[in-house]
């Protein structure tokens, strides 16, 4: 009697079908299951997200008697926007959106440090009498003359 298959391999579930076709309602099932939670897996619970207008749904549920807010999934739910549907995240989206926000937040961050870099060196020579203080200021309002962060590269999931 051969055993079912319980991994990937293509070759012992047609050698299992093809000694049990009456098995055939059973590995439905289990291709459902499996894929119910291979989806589970890959789509972040609970995010939604509009394809048109990105717009962004965070279903949550709060637990009144236990103070807790879990992730509530289900579908149906229209962009208030478009009153498009709404699609699914997936954890590749949400990551790669993670690292765009982190990235421009790096930059944000170079940029206050260079400002105030730029200001502490002006406020010295002022103090120190080696800078007229309307000149330093007209060059600290001078946007062409603000530094420009480093290039990070992309910052996207692949593979
Ligand atoms: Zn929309």
């Amino acid at each position: 009697m051969l055993k079912c298959p319980t991994g990937s391999n293509a070759d012992e579930w047609h050698l299992f079908l093809s000694e049990y076709k009456d098995a055939l309602p059973f590995v439905a099932d289990q291709i459902a299951e499996a894929i119910e939670a291979l989806e589970r897996q890959v789509y972040v619970p609970g995010l939604w997200r509009c394809p048109k207008c990105e717009f962004r749904l965070r279903q949550a549920t709060h637990y009144a008697a236990t103070g807790t807010v879990g992730a509530r999934d289900e579908p149906g739910d229209k962009c208030p926007n478009c009153n498009g549907p709404l699609w699914r995240v997936s954890e590749r989206q949400a990551g790669n959106e993670r690292g765009k926000r982190c990235k421009q937040e790096l930059e944000r961050t170079w940029m206050l440090d260079a400002v105030i870099e730029k200001q502490a060196l002006a406020l010295m020579k002022i103090r120190a009498g080696s800078a007229n203080p309307v000149q330093i200021a007209r060059e600290t309002m001078d946007a062409s003359a603000e530094p420009r962060p480093p290039d990070l590269g992309p910052c996207v999931l692949t593979g």
